[in-house]
């Protein structure tokens, strides 16, 4: 009906539609404006820049120092996962470059500076690497993501109970436009002692929700949009794949596990195969409707400072660089999408997620 209405006008006498909406988060509180109103240019994917220019994936290419990391001096290997031919498939090594230092041994304290408070930058910044130059996790087999997620529980696992540690941050950042310096397929771990303020943001929201509803606010979320349908993109036996409903960034995707679990380190061997097909999906999807875009994912767990967390519910959340924070993002932290999550999330779900281009690497 409302189709019939819109071709009978022309665009001249057509009615601007106030469609921009507030819409908050509901664990954290957050406000995002979903601005796909008049005023703005309607969201065109085909203008999202690649992740890697062909120029920059050429000059990558070149002496490349995670193809073989032991002729670029890097770090020795913490873990190596190896293929039936002895080859390796995954390493993980500790970054040449980190952004904390590893600790010399002693209780990390706080110092004061006047009213300020410091204290020294130690943990651990590890690289998780996989084989192939070219299959970022986009691109490569959902059982090679799983192998990802089972890389990152074994380092998680022997972090967690170090002194210095209470805090694990796993991330993934595709592309130069998100950050990205190398190339080549790698996630980062870092491990450190502080709870990062939008860590607690959640644990905080978690909590306020717990004490009013008397339960777990993303298990809520999660029961809503099973119910509605509006958002999801896929779903498995275990894991759920949806457009947030307050999403911060067009075409941001989460990805939750159904049962409620606040410690990903604790995701049983069948979960690391559904939840590796799940973020694979999540991936490969975004990679198609927005034509290889950069993005950041990262995993959100429960701290390991030794508190009891049972109310907060572990997920990822994969952010596609469909926009610049300017002005009003950092001055508010309030973050303009302009393109409807029921309308990215219809996008992600209808689209074939099978691989145009894999190079096997099963083999
Ligand atoms: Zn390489
Ligand atoms: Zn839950
Ligand atoms: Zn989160």
């Amino acid at each position: 009906m409302s189709k019939k209405k819109s071709k009978t006008k022309s665009k001249k006498t057509a009615k601007p539609k106030a469609k921009s909406q507030l819409r908050q988060e509901l664990a954290t509180g957050d406000w995002v404006v979903i601005a796909t109103g008049r005023g703005r240019r309607p969201f065109d994917p085909s203008k999202i820049e690649p992740a890697w220019t062909e120029a920059e994936i050429a000059e990558q290419s070149r002496d490349c120092p995670f193809c073989e990391p032991e002729k670029s001096s890097q770090e020795e290997d913490v873990l190596i996962y190896k293929t039936v031919d002895d080859d390796w498939s995954l390493r993980i090594f500790p970054n040449k470059f980190p952004a904390f230092n590893r600790p010399l041994g002693g209780r990390i304290v706080e110092q004061k500076e006047g009213p300020y408070t410091k204290m020294d930058s130690v943990g651990y910044h590890e690289l998780i690497v996989t084989k192939n130059h070219h299959n970022n996790l986009g691109k490569m087999e959902s059982l090679r993501v799983a192998e990802v997620l089972d890389a990152y529980q074994t380092r998680y696992l022997d972090l967690m109970n170090k002194k210095s540690v209470n805090y694990v941050e796993i991330f993934y950042n595709h592309g130069k436009r998100a950050g990205g310096s190398i190339y080549h397929p790698h996630s980062q771990l870092i491990a450190f002692p502080i709870i990062s303020p939008y860590i607690q943001l959640e644990l905080d929201g978690v909590e306020r929700y717990y004490k009013k509803h008397k339960r777990c606010v993303y298990c809520t979320m999660l029961e809503h949009e099973l119910e509605s349908g509006d958002r999801i993109i896929y779903e498995n036996d275990d894991f759920v794949v949806f457009c947030p409903f307050a999403s911060r960034a067009a075409f941001e995707v989460w990805v939750m596990p159904r049962s409620h679990s606040p410690y990903f380190e604790r995701i049983l061997d069948e979960e690391k195969i559904t939840g590796g097909k799940a973020l694979s999906e999540a991936l490969r999807r975004i990679d198609k409707v927005l034509g290889d875009p950069a993005y950041n994912f990262y995993l959100h767990t429960a701290p390991c400072d030794g508190k009891d967390y049972k109310h907060y519910h572990w997920h990822i959340e994969i952010l596609p660089k469909t926009s610049v924070w300017a002005g009003f993002e950092l001055s508010t932290g309030i973050e303009i999408s302009t393109v409807e999550p029921e309308v990215a999330s219809k996008k992600l779900r209808e689209v074939s997620p099978t691989l145009s281009k894999i190079i096997k690497d099963l083999q």
